[in-house]
């Protein structure tokens, strides 16, 4: 299914918009997904072995030869936390800037839709195929 020949102006402007913003949005969630998982394994990992690290910091103090034993995962759990946290915080916000400017270009194609969709002045299908052409070929979900 092509994308409707017939369409408004202002109508094939917003569109153009919205696919864009749609993309970029599915681009961020392509990043966001394998972050929020590594970033959810290391926090899982740091939080089951809570109670090892501060019973072994406790012992540091207490008696003075006893040193916090530290595995190699718990040193990579270390390092990569906060930087991982951070990064996803980052991503997440980018996510939601997307998502909100997906979501007001949407508003408007449906503003427009009611209103200018296409050239007829007599009533005609566009509205439906335009309908139907975002939602199968661009994978937009307007309705
Ligand atoms: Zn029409």
């Amino acid at each position: 299914m092509p994308r409707p020949t017939t369409l408004s102006y202002a109508m094939n402007k917003k569109t153009d918009k919205l696919l864009k913003a749609s993309r970029d949005k599915e681009s961020s969630l392509l990043i966001l997904l394998p972050v929020g998982l590594i970033t959810a394994l290391l926090w899982s990992y740091f939080v089951s072995n809570l109670n090892r690290y501060l019973d072994g910091w406790i012992k540091s103090f207490t008696y003075d030869n006893i040193a916090l034993s530290l595995t190699i995962p718990d040193k990579i759990c270390f390092m990569l936390l906060l930087p991982a946290s951070f990064v996803f915080g980052i991503v997440y916000v980018t996510w939601n800037k997307r998502d909100e400017k997906f979501k007001k270009y949407k508003m408007e194609v449906l503003d427009i839709l009611e209103v200018d969709v296409c050239e007829h002045r007599s009533p005609c299908s566009c509205k439906d195929e335009y309908c139907k052409w975002i939602e199968e070929e661009e994978k937009v979900d307007l309705l």
